[in-house]
């Protein structure tokens, strides 16, 4: 197996709630992952990694077997080393390359690494949420952005590789408190990030204070640009973003589990559509004459993000910079993240 491979196939158990020493104000796990609160069994962590190799196919990533939803660990350590060991047997016998968990960062201490050593952990996805102590606060996280910073460097020394998440719009929040934690993050050179813009989940300590009005969620177009911000903040020091908003779990789109906030199902293509927006004006206002009608190239595998979602992008060059037409080309000879303005006839008024 090519370990090389950016794109690993996870296989992911979910540990809903489990290991938490309290509810935080916005999370309710059973609504996120779609899975019942409950002591995920040995046999089920067998039954679910066997079932998802079936799934695997012609998948050539690293397989990975993956411990979510939960505060892994804080678990009770018999408990979570069997969790390991159940998962290790799958990487003895040649079939998984290696476990991931997420946790909170105050639970990340030497002797809970050093009790790792048996097992094949690559990857350990940490909670910051925000690096302002005031929002942590609010939030009720329990921790401070100290913990974040010493997990984080008591990983790394340990020679793991770290994702840190993030959740924009936390109460107490600010668009000034939400870049400076992107800042804060980046200086901690994590491997990955995941960008998670605060939602109402029902049942959350969140839900009463929204409907209370002592807490605001984030528009969505606030959350594309702060998230969008974010995103070149870290693409700009090297740190892959993995994932922009909630996955739109079948749970999640009942109705009625989100009440409010910036989430939707295509969240990150948003961010993405309204970075190529950007790329696209800037370009064109780099031109010294602008034809009326101009067609923009793009690679290929860009087109959907500088169209945007139902040709929104479309409608907002035409309208800024007074178009009669524009058309979108696909190019294959055009490096991606890139927008080329071709041939230019007209002046601009
Ligand atoms: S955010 Fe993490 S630590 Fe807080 S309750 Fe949810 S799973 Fe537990």
């Amino acid at each position: 197996m090519n370990d090389l491979n950016p794109r690993p196939f996870i296989i992911p158990l979910f540990i809903p709630n489990m290991g938490c020493p309290h509810r935080c104000v916005f999370c309710n796990q059973t609504s996120i992952t779609g899975q019942e609160d409950g002591k995920l069994s040995l046999q089920q962590v067998r039954g679910t990694i066997s079932d998802f190799l079936g799934f695997k196919r012609r998948h050539r990533g690293p397989v990975e077997v993956a411990f979510y939803g939960g505060n892994f660990l804080g678990l009770p350590k018999p408990y979570r080393q069997s969790l390991l060991g159940e998962a290790q047997i799958f990487v003895q016998n040649g079939q998984v390359n290696s476990i991931r968990f997420s946790t909170r960062p105050d639970t990340i201490t030497r002797a809970a690494l050093t009790a790792l050593a048996p097992y094949t952990v690559k990857v350990v996805e940490v909670g910051a949420q925000s690096m302002d102590d005031t929002v942590l606060s609010l939030s009720r996280r329990g921790h401070t952005s100290e913990h974040t910073r010493d997990a984080v460097k008591l990983l790394q020394g340990h020679g793991l590789r770290v994702g840190l998440q993030i959740m924009p719009g936390l109460p107490g929040d600010t668009p000034e408190s939400i870049l400076e934690t992107g800042q804060r993050v980046a200086e901690l050179k994590p491997d990955f990030v995941r960008i998670y813009p605060t939602v109402v989940v029902k049942n959350t300590v969140l839900e009463k204070w929204y409907g209370s009005g002592r807490f605001k969620p984030l528009s969505l177009a606030d959350a594309v640009e702060l998230t969008k911000r974010l995103y070149l903040l870290f693409k700009a020091r090297g740190i892959s973003v993995i994932r922009m908003g909630l996955q739109a779990t079948g749970s999640l789109l009942e109705p009625g589990a989100v009440l409010a906030g910036p989430f939707h199902p295509a969240f990150g293509h948003l961010v993405h559509s309204a970075i190529f927006l950007d790329l696209a004006a800037r370009e064109l206002e780099m031109q010294k004459t602008l034809s009326k009608r101009i067609t923009l190239r793009v690679h290929p595998r860009d087109v959907p993000k500088l169209k945007g979602l139902k040709n929104h992008n479309m409608r907002r060059l035409i309208q800024r910079f007074h178009l009669e037409e524009l058309l979108v080309l696909p190019d294959p000879a055009v490096p991606v993240n890139t927008v080329r303005v071709e041939k230019l006839q007209v002046q601009r008024a």
